[in-house]
């Protein structure tokens, strides 16, 4: 079953759309789809989302599962560096959840949320409100813009796309590139972790370089990075760049990409198109600023944020908000470090979230959870590389489980054979 806007305001009845905006608390706001048994609603039908409602109805189909997201198809980041790099299609990395509704029954609402009650227990969407007896939260990630000095977040992307939500940001930042000269300087810079994906950026400055060696060889990549080092897979993106991009790390003026550790953004220009660390500034002919990142807006809409002010801290073992009764939030938006915030992590976190919800209110044991994940990375369109582990909780803390994973040994071909094979699967099990 479907339902978007349009059909919802159409059940509504235009007089109960009146006076909805901005009123946090709206238990006396119009319910659409009235609740008639057990309901657990999702916010978010991304690689969380999708399969946290598949899974719950798989388990349990007396639990009715209603799965809201604003967009009516789903665009993932995971391989959108591919598209950068000129050797994949952001076609081929859309989907959508027809199937989700078909084959599990998933009632699919296609609205923003823009506000939640936990007291009620109720989100409300443009066009009322939707009860449920448990939440899940799988909203992604939103940007700390403001800890960029010149940076409006109206404006700036369009001009220094960040791409770290693959969509038209993707395709922004891939014809700015096209459209430079041979000989330009493209600036790249890294923000301080936790992010979306730990080694994306790096694959970033791989695929930027794959195109500009194959279109523009005489051109420049400048990566500041936030952190001390690589975040991820380290030596292996170096032995990348230097076997493919000429990259040496003692003279910064050899090959194409230039590497700064310890560099934080600080400031832009968009006029002058240069970014500033504290220390020097530099002028890019593109700039891909990747801001600072926090939960998805709505979890903090939620108050499911923790004191930090970025993300939400969840039971290990349910991933019930610590806040908030009967939310579970997972994905990006949670706290489950050692786990990496990446799109197979968030999967991993939906099955285990979906399994203890069912055993939650069917008065059941807990099940206790067995994570993996796998980042895959590509160096040139042939050559790719991993880092993967296997997680579980101990001692209410998630940690990673000793000698279960590593990285490639090599730069490998094969990596990047199963990297094509990977993403098919999880986009295929997000939408059938
Ligand atoms: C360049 C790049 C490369 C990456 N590569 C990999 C990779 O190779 N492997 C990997 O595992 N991960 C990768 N990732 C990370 C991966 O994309 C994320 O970790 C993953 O998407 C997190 O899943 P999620 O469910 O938390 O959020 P998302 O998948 O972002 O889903 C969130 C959904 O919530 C919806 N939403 C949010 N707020 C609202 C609201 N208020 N109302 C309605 N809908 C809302 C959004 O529209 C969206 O559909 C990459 C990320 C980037 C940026």
């Amino acid at each position: 079953m479907t339902m978007n806007r349009r059909s919802f305001m159409k059940l509504m009845g235009a007089a109960t759309g009146v006076g909805l905006a901005g009123v946090p608390y709206l238990s006396s706001a119009a319910e659409i789809l009235p609740k008639k048994g057990r309901r657990v609603v999702v916010v978010g039908a991304g690689f969380g989302g999708s399969i946290v409602a598949k899974y719950i109805r798989m388990t349990d189909p007396t639990i009715e599962v209603v799965l809201i997201d604003r967009e009516k198809k789903f665009i993932a980041c995971p391989f959108s560096n591919l598209v950068i790099g000129g050797f994949r299609t952001l076609e081929e990395n859309t989907i959508t959840h027809d199937k989700l509704a078909a084959n599990h029954g998933v009632k699919l609402v296609f609205d923003e949320v823009t506000a939640i009650d936990t007291a009620a227990k109720k989100v409300v969407v443009s066009g009322g409100t939707i009860a449920y007896d448990r939440l899940v939260l799988s909203p992604g990630i939103d940007f700390r813009f403001e800890e960029i000095e010149g940076y409006d977040p109206v404006k700036t992307p369009e001009i220094m796309p960040h791409a770290w939500k693959a969509g038209p940001q993707t395709l922004l930042l891939k014809k700015q590139l096209e459209s430079m000269k041979d000989g330009g300087t493209v600036v790249l810079t890294v923000p301080p972790t936790p992010f979306r994906c730990p080694p994306g950026p790096y694959e970033r400055i791989n695929m930027i370089a794959f195109y500009l060696k194959n279109h523009k060889p005489n051109s420049k990549i400048i990566a500041w990075d936030a952190n001390e080092d690589i975040v991820s897979k380290a030596g292996l993106f170096r032995k990348g760049w230097t076997k493919h991009y000429g990259y040496d790390a003692k003279d910064s003026s050899k090959g194409m990409i230039s590497y700064h550790n310890n560099s934080k953004l600080t400031k832009i220009d968009m006029k002058a198109m240069t970014v500033d660390n504290g220390v020097e500034s530099v002028h890019g002919d593109v700039i891909n600023v990747i801001p600072q990142q926090k939960a998805g807006l709505i979890a903090h809409k939620a108050g499911v944020v923790g004191e930090d002010k970025k993300w939400c801290p969840v039971n290990q073992v349910t991933f019930e908000s610590t806040l908030a009764k009967d939310v579970h939030v997972i994905g990006d938006a949670c706290s489950a470090a050692p786990m990496p915030k990446s799109g197979y992590s968030a999967n991993s976190q939906a099955k285990v979230c979906a399994l203890n919800v069912v055993q939650l209110m069917n008065g059941q044991d807990l099940i206790p959870p067995s994570h993996v994940n796998v980042c895959y990375s590509y160096i040139t369109d042939k050559e790719a590389v991993t880092v993967s582990a296997v997680y579980k909780e101990a001692g209410g803390k998630t940690i990673a489980v000793p000698n279960s994973g590593g990285v490639s040994p090599d730069l490998s071909e094969l990596e990047a054979i199963y990297g094509k094979s990977w993403i098919k699967n999880i986009l295929t099990e997000m939408s059938s």
